[in-house]
């Protein structure tokens, strides 16, 4: 999770935590997702009608985009600052949540993510022979 540099839900943690220990179960991520959000060391990054994603707690100020192609939630470090202005009149602001919603670099350009699905797409193309078969069968 230190790494990962965004939320992430228990099922994420899981796959990565897998490649060190192959044989953990969701219930023991769970458990020691439990242990350390009593413990203060994570916090839970929630929002209406979804599961609960686990960041580490010691965090600074920051805000989240959520991808709607892959669903990810990723840090953003970027803020607009004071949103006294924002409030009414006569009301004070000590704090706030933002979230951007979008698409992420990788689901924006979903070619480039699985160049080696369209090489293989490409090939059966490449043979004529085929294609002129089916065309006759249609004929
Ligand atoms: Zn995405
Ligand atoms: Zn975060
Ligand atoms: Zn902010």
């Amino acid at each position: 999770m230190e790494t990962a540099g965004r939320p992430l839900l228990p099922s994420e943690i899981l796959i990565e935590a897998q490649r060190d220990v192959p044989a953990l179960g969701l219930a023991t991520v769970y458990r020691n997702l439990k242990q350390l959000t009593d413990a203060g060391e994570i916090q839970l990054v929630e929002w209406p009608g979804e599961l609960p994603r686990y960041e580490l707690a010691d965090h600074k100020h920051h805000h989240h985009f959520r991808c709607h192609g892959c669903s990810r939630v990723f840090d953003v470090h970027a803020c607009p600052g004071d949103m006294q202005k924002l409030a009414p009149r006569g009301f004070t602001v000590d704090g706030h949540e933002l979230t951007l919603y979008g698409l992420c670099s990788d689901c924006k350009r979903p070619a480039a993510r699985k160049p080696a699905a369209a090489k293989r797409a490409a090939r059966p193309a490449a043979a004529p022979s085929h294609r002129k078969h089916r065309a006759t069968a249609n004929a």
